[in-house]
């Protein structure tokens, strides 16, 4: 019989999928059940208005089977079919089944083809990843004879009439030989097979059917097992989020979560929604109770799982969530993503995009939903999930924080209760026009730094910012409602009356000699010292001018790299009216010994106070021994 050639594009195809070492091979088992599945829809759809087919819903199936001697993978359907001529037209060339537009011959991006489409799907062809020879039998619904097709691979294809009963398609695979590197007999495992086939298909409308072998109890031989085969349906048919919200109960969005998931608590919240428009697509949406138990790894990948009607084509789909929502987990549904890429794969971004930003609000929408209606409920998430939140309000030059500042939280040094920046706002006292913040480890440490004291003296709240990310987060935020954030720890807080701010003022300027001598003592430590009367009872505190607040070169320090030229300006402030500023000018003026000792001791005190390490631990307490 003569070869017939491939059209020059499916040549092209072929060579890629034979020659290419794409990982993804085992997706050419979800290709052949797509195509079964859809011959299958064709003739379904033809009985309702066509008596003469005699077959209802439940008398359509696929059957799988594997046969390890002759290495063969056998695919069928009861579906509609093909004529000789189909099968020479829909086989013999991709371009007639719209698979796939090239981009160009170069073979750097040929490998990138193959990564994107393998991703979507590549029809038939994808056998050939993992076979030798591929035979196709077919028998068209209405027709006589039936045809078989032949190939093995770039060389051509043979067709010829041969026998089959009923209409339908049995495809056979003969796999190739195992080589070092690749293990195809995998797949004439029943066991590995049918995991692949409850991977990618499970939500194919139609029984998916193979013979599998179970152990089971001997009747006749107490206490052993025999083997037994049984032909068992792998798929579950239904996917849940194409079921109506009625339908489903709490308990079943949450096993169905559990059992995709990997999860053994339930979540805080479903998002159940199907969408039309500019993108029509079902989504079933999950927040996590907890993280993902590999969250804080560097494998970790954030993402949806991607259906087209029913199929799976990727498992997480990054481009679907913001990197602010990477805990997210569910699934994404969408029938204009065709597993066959008949469209410009752009034209699927563009697709993508749009379900993305639908995506995005939704989740938005249902965390401020969860935000008014159970706070408690949010407050758990937060504890868990807030510090991706304020990334996300950092991240990308702050272009989300807008969408995002209405969702973060800090706790308040006076009730110690989380606070939004809406509630700081709305309980600002009369002639308070800012928003204060401190940093440090815990709420509990941030109460006890003099300058809360002194805040919190004037009437007015404290938001204690706890994690690395906070200070960097607010300043990306500029303002909130029109009102400026000020870290009590850095700003000039302006809570003095004019007359006290004067008297100090002149306080300090008088005192020029004495600052700059206890300056020099610090050897460059800090910027300068000056004399302060807004941290109540207390001696002394630090403070920083400029950018850089104490917190954030902290953290800055622990990145890797170190915190290059990103250093605190150090502000040593003394209490005016405490005794130790008596005793400064009396030292100054007589004994200098003595000054230095105190200024260094009081330097170190400061660092402890903001719980920045001491370089000279040992030389602080014997100072102290040594006055004491
Ligand atoms: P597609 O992406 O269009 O499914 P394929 O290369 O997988 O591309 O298949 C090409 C065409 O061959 C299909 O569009 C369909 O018309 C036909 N075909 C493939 N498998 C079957 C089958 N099992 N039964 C009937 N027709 C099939």
């Amino acid at each position: 019989m003569r070869k017939k050639q491939f059209k020059a594009e499916s040549k092209k195809l072929l060579d890629m999928m034979i020659n290419s070492i794409y990982t993804n091979r085992e997706i050419f088992i979800r290709e052949l059940i797509s195509n079964a599945s859809d011959a299958i829809d064709k003739l379904y759809f033809k009985s309702l208005t066509d008596d003469s087919v005699g077959m209802s819903k439940g008398d359509f199936e696929i059957f799988v089977e594997t046969d390890k001697d002759a290495r063969t993978i056998t695919v069928s359907d009861n579906g509609i079919g093909m004529t000789g001529e189909e099968l020479e037209a829909n086989l013999g060339t991709i371009a007639q089944s719209g698979s796939l537009n090239f981009k160009n011959d170069n073979d750097a991006a040929k490998e990138n083809d193959i990564e994107v489409i393998g991703q979507f799907g590549v029809g038939f062809y994808s056998s050939f990843m993992v076979a030798s020879r591929v035979e196709v039998v077919s028998k068209a619904f209405g027709s006589e004879t039936a045809h078989k097709w032949t190939s093995e691979g770039a060389d051509g294809y043979t067709i010829e009439e041969c026998e089959k009963e009923s209409a339908g398609t049995v495809i056979t695979l003969y796999l190739k030989e195992d080589s070092e590197n690749e293990d195809y007999s995998q797949f004439l495992e029943s066991y590995r097979l049918s995991e692949l086939i409850k991977k990618y298909s499970d939500y194919i409308r139609y029984p998916i059917k193979m013979p599998m072998t179970h152990s089971v109890p001997d009747e006749e031989k107490e206490g052993e097992y025999k083997e037994e085969v049984s032909v068992d349906t792998l798929n579950s048919m239904i996917p849940l989020w194409r079921k109506n919200k009625s339908e489903i109960g709490e308990d079943e969005y949450n096993e169905f979560y559990k059992n995709k998931f990997m999860d053994f608590e339930n979540p805080l919240a479903v998002i159940h929604s199907k969408t039309e428009g500019q993108a029509t697509f079902d989504a079933l949406i999950y927040i996590p109770s907890r993280p993902p138990y590999d969250f804080y790894s560097k494998e970790y990948e954030k993402g949806l799982q991607l259906y087209t009607n029913g199929v799976l084509i990727m498992d997480k789909c990054g481009d679907l969530l913001p990197d602010y929502f990477s805990f997210v987990r569910g699934i994404v549904d969408s029938a204009d993503l065709s597993l066959n890429i008949s469209r410009e794969i752009l034209q699927q971004d563009y697709q993508l995009k749009i379900m993305a930003k639908a995506i995005d609000k939704k989740i938005k929408n249902e965390l401020k939903k969860m935000l008014s209606n159970d706070r408690e409920k949010y407050e758990k998430f937060f504890d868990t999930f807030g510090v991706q939140l304020k990334w996300g309000v950092y991240a990308n030059y702050g272009a989300d924080k807008d969408a995002l500042k209405d969702l973060i939280m800090f706790k308040s040094s006076e009730s110690g209760k989380y606070e939004t920046l809406r509630e700081y706002a709305d309980n600002m006292r009369e002639g308070q026009d800012t928003i204060y913040y401190a940093c440090g480890e815990t709420p509990e440490k941030i109460a006890l730094l003099p300058q809360t004291e002194a805040v919190k003296a004037k009437g007015y709240d404290v938001l204690c910012f706890t994690d690395d990310v906070d200070e960097f987060a607010i300043q990306m935020l500029m303002e909130y409602d029109g009102k400026k954030f000020a870290n009590i720890c850095k700003d000039e807080l302006n809570l003095s009356s004019d007359e006290e701010k004067k008297a100090l003022d002149e306080k300090n300027e008088a005192s020029k000699d004495l600052l700059e001598e206890m300056k020099n003592y610090l050897d460059g430590e800090v910027s300068s010292v000056k004399f302060t009367n807004s941290i109540g009872e207390h001696a002394v505190c630090l403070s920083a001018e400029g950018y850089v607040s104490l917190e954030m070169a902290k953290v800055l320090s622990q990145m890797p790299g170190g915190n290059q030229g990103m250093k605190a300006q150090l502000v040593l402030e003394v209490n005016s009216e405490h005794r130790v500023a008596e005793k400064l000018f009396e030292f100054f003026a007589k004994d200098k010994d003595k000054l230095k000792t105190y200024t260094k001791i009081l330097y170190n005190e400061a660092r402890l106070i903001s719980g920045l390490q001491l370089d000279n631990p040992t030389e602080f307490a014997d100072m102290i021994s040594e006055l004491m």
